[in-house]
């Protein structure tokens, strides 16, 4: 059991800061996977009785650019009310460096969208210079005897900048975007590439979602930096340093226990009112061209082609969550959605019908598990997705033990819900085939399936993912003590 300070570092703390009527500012929690998944954690820490006196500090920005004289406010309320601490960046450096070298970069080449990754030099240096302002601002708070767990492919660069700054501290990086093949990183130019990876190699322990990722992650190590790896250990300048995969789980019970609740209850009756009897298929996504939206709506519109026993008996629910404003890429997406939806409803509405029921938006936690509990079937069809919760959380609120999930084997989750009807994203043939399937699926059968999906998710779940992550820490720590 570990006793030490954690200092969590990632883009954006888990608020936003915000003007109220009268001019004040306050701050306003903001969800995402990522803040769901580490709060369960920290909150599990702060309710153990063997890790009592646990301190932890999360390390982000705080999604606006304060001016100076707020500053000191802005700190003293995101520590009493967040045990944050934020790193303070003008809103265009931001700018630049997430919507420039983090999102045209990064997340397309990640994502394998090659054709659309863009290789500019001066989003490039604002990466670099966001990634150093991260590492000041924690030198100002962090221990040799803290643990710092760094998140996401925002600050791939931080580990090895605080490694120099206190060569002693114990560093975690976890990467939740898959880390692609080696040919397609080593199509970033190679003083880029080597940058990362050198980066990483800064933590003591480099953590993936799956064993494909950090195979990737090692052979790319390997090829451009010659480093041999035992194992994913590695001797980085006679430190030894793992890489090592954890996927992320969910906090099963949060969504499990939700179903029941009143507040789901009346949400899902709403949903019920609207539905009237018809089979439901969910679909839930943040707008991104990674998700596959496209081949999914082609995927539906071929599967009421060829059924037309299925019209008038099944709705396809899809919520399209806003991200990324802004970005051309992404407004783009969002007209060919809507003409689709247009599209598909124009030809297979009747007056008491519609195909695809569509809100474009975002979704409160209990509507969320509503929806999620009054759909047949799941549809989630990305093109890559490093890990892919909304498949988790649609297994966890199946309370009834009903339902079947359909999900893209390019998804990280495939690895842990092999139960699901894994389908290729690309194929609409099969898309259309695996919905039909799906909707005939007997009960027995869907139950068997859930079951076991169910039981992996329980066992492992959010907190267990943390908590494995940083003993694998605390044990390479002690691996290189011995080393000594
Ligand atoms: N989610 C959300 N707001 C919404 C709808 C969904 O915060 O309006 C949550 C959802 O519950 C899930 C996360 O956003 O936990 C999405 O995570 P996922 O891994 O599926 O995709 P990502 O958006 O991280 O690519």
């Amino acid at each position: 059991m570990n006793h030490k300070r954690l200092i969590i570092a990632s883009n954006r703390l888990p608020f936003t800061v915000e003007e109220d009527d009268k001019g004040d500012l306050k701050l306003k929690a903001s969800a995402g996977g990522l803040v769901t998944g580490l709060s369960a954690y920290l909150d599990s820490l702060q309710h153990s009785s063997f890790t009592e006196g646990n301190e932890y500090v999360w390390l982000g920005w705080p999604g606006a650019s304060i001016s100076d004289e707020h500053k000191e406010h802005i700190k003293q309320i995101a520590e009493s009310q967040f045990n944050a601490y934020p790193v303070f960046m003008e809103e265009e450096t931001m700018d630049a460096f997430y919507h420039g070298f983090c999102n045209k970069t990064i997340w397309p080449l990640f994502h394998y969208f090659p054709t659309y990754v863009v290789y500019e030099k001066e989003s490039w240096e604002s990466y670099k210079e966001v990634n150093e302002h991260f590492c000041e601002t924690i030198m100002e708070i962090l221990r040799p005897d803290d643990i710092l767990w760094i998140h996401d492919y925002h600050l791939m660069l931080l580990p090895r900048l605080i490694r120099q700054r206190m060569s002693e501290v114990s560093i975690g990086f976890f990467l939740h975007i898959p880390f692609p093949s080696y040919e397609l990183f080593r199509l970033l130019p190679k003083n880029w590439a080597k940058e990362i990876l050198q980066g990483l190699l800064g933590a003591d322990v480099i953590g993936f979602h799956t064993h494909d990722y950090t195979q990737y992650f090692l052979r790319s190590t390997l090829r451009l930096l010659g480093y041999e790896n035992n194992m994913g250990k590695m001797f980085i300048d006679h430190r030894l340093v793992k890489a090592d995969t954890f996927p992320m789980g969910i906090d099963f019970y949060r969504f499990n226990n939700a179903v029941n609740s009143r507040e789901t209850q009346i949400e899902r009756e709403k949903l019920q009112n609207i539905l009237s009897g018809l089979k439901t298929i969910v679909s839930v996504d943040r707008l991104d061209y990674s998700k596959g939206l496209l081949n999914r709506l082609e995927g539906y519109k071929l599967f009421l082609a060829n059924n037309p026993q299925w019209h008038g008996k099944v709705t396809l629910l899809l919520v399209v969550v806003p991200s990324r404003i802004g970005v051309d890429r992404y407004q783009a997406i969002k007209t060919k959605i809507d003409q689709m939806v247009g599209n598909i409803n124009g030809a297979y509405s009747t007056l008491n019908w519609v195909p695809i029921n569509y809100k474009y938006g975002h979704v409160p936690f209990h509507q969320l598990v509503a929806l999620y509990s009054v759909s047949d079937v799941a549809l989630i069809t990305p093109l890559r997705d490093g890990m892919n919760l909304v498949s988790k959380e649609y297994v966890a609120s199946r309370k009834d033990m009903t339902g079947v999930l359909i999900l893209s084997e390019l998804a990280g989750a495939s690895k842990e819900l092999g139960e699901a009807i894994l389908i290729n994203p690309n194929d609409r043939e099969e898309i259309a085939a695996s919905i039909k399937e799906a909707l005939e699926m007997p009960v027995e059968e869907q139950q068997n399936r859930l079951e076991r999906m169910q039981q992996r998710l329980k066992n492992y779940h959010v907190v267990k993912w943390a908590s494995e992550f940083i003993q694998e820490l605390d044990y390479i720590k002690d691996e290189q003590r011995r080393f000594q």
